[in-house]
């Protein structure tokens, strides 16, 4: 019956044998005439569309199941490629559309819209077509653990790079004990040979090498400190003074930066208890914090930086690192603080979430706002405990 000039008339009966043969099809297989009238409809074919016999012969086929694209959008019946068959006289095969049900919904079909002839004269077409859902899901199942082998293969690499550096870092952190050690020696021997003499300019000198000494000594506390960072050791916390850990930090991060557009601004309170802290690593959060600010200005006019601190309702001292930027790019909001998360050419996107770990560490908590009149404010709270000789006030 799909043959090329012996096809069944629209309007005849099917013979017996082929009744048989289009009840057996799980496929679905329907007629039509040259207006596009459903002349036949099997029994696989209804069932799919959920109509009747009654319902489906003698209806426009394009309007009552193909009315509509995958996309929702009205779909014409010139531009329908079943329809196209009983015209041009081709053979027309779609893998992917939706046809629709009596209810309204859909589902994914492939089909083939074939012309039929008779004695020269095309008089219809007939369609075969086959409900696809189980392959497409299949596809997409497929395609989403494609996707995620994908990205664990990405972050794998990310994580093998990260613990490459880790491990350069503690190395690097080792071999420059030692030398730190041997400065720190000599200027020590340095200032002890100037100390014996009476020389009235030594008292200068002695200044200097003091200045030296206390440089040499807070590098050596970084090396620790990163040391135990990479080797995730955090127990060394003690009392600290956060306005002093913010203006070292800063102090750091300003350092050679060549920001000269940017006005930097501390507007600390005063008078806050010590807080138990790690003091380099809260260094390292400020340190990110500020760096990320400069970087966002970076060759802004007017680019103003603040750093402030306050004290919060629930016994917290929160820290504010605040700029006038041009905020946060859309595609990453919502995913700051997610590792390899980045905008820049060089960036290795695990600045905030290392700083959110080391804060949460600490219990406290880490977030940004977007200011009102520009630029971003990342802020931060680290809890107040008091030592226990301070209980009783
Ligand atoms: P990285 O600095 O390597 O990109 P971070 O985790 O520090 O990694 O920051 C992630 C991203 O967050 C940055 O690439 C940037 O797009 C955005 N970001 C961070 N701080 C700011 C800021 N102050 N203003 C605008 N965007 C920021």
């Amino acid at each position: 019956m799909t043959g090329n000039s012996k096809g069944p008339r629209d309007t005849e009966p099917l013979p017996g044998f082929s009744d048989l043969i289009l009840a057996a099809s799980g496929d679905g297989i329907y007629g039509l005439d040259t207006q596009g009238h459903t002349t036949f409809a099997n029994p696989a074919a209804v069932r799919m569309c959920g109509y009747t016999v009654e319902e489906m012969v003698g209806a426009s086929q394009h309007n009552l199941i193909h009315h509509t694209r995958p996309d929702g959008t009205p779909y014409p019946r010139l531009e329908c490629p079943i329809y196209a068959a009983f015209s041009d006289g081709k053979v027309h095969r779609k893998k992917d559309e939706v046809f629709w049900r009596k209810d309204g919904t859909s589902f994914p079909v492939e089909y083939v819209s074939t012309p039929i002839w008779d004695n020269g004269r095309l008089i219809g077409a007939v369609v075969s077509f086959r409900d696809i859902t189980e392959r497409k899901q299949a596809e997409k199942t497929l395609r989403e653990s494609e996707e995620r082998l994908r990205k664990s293969q990405s972050d794998l690499h990310h994580v093998s790079r990260l613990s490459a550096m880790g491990e350069m870092a503690s190395g690097l952190a080792h071999e420059l004990n030692q030398p730190l050690t041997a400065v720190m020696n000599y200027v020590q021997a340095a200032k002890r040979t100037l100390e014996a003499s009476d020389d009235v300019s030594s008292a200068q000198v002695i200044d200097y090498l003091d200045k030296g000494l206390i440089q040499v000594d807070r590098a050596s506390n970084i090396i620790r400190g990163l040391r135990k960072f990479i080797n995730k050791d955090n127990s060394d916390r003690s009392f600290e003074d956060i306005n002093e850990i913010i203006e070292e930090a800063s102090k750091l991060a300003f350092a050679g930066s060549g920001f000269e557009n940017t006005k930097f601004e501390f507007q600390l309170s005063k008078g806050f208890k010590l807080i138990f802290v790690d003091k380099v690593q809260v260094q390292q959060v400020i340190f990110n914090l500020v760096r990320n600010g400069m970087e966002a200005l970076g060759d802004t006019r007017d680019g103003h930086l603040v750093i402030a601190t306050e004290k919060t309702l629930d016994n917290c001292i929160e820290v504010f690192v605040r700029d006038n930027g041009p905020g946060l790019d859309e595609e990453i909001a919502g995913r700051l603080f997610q590792s390899f998360v980045t905008t820049k050419p060089n960036g290795m996107g695990v600045g905030l979430s290392i700083c959110q770990s080391i804060v949460e560490d600490h219990a406290g908590r880490l977030w940004e706002t977007r200011n009102q009149d520009g630029g971003m404010t990342f802020h931060f709270t680290l809890p107040i405990v008091l030592k226990d000789s301070e209980n009783g006030e």
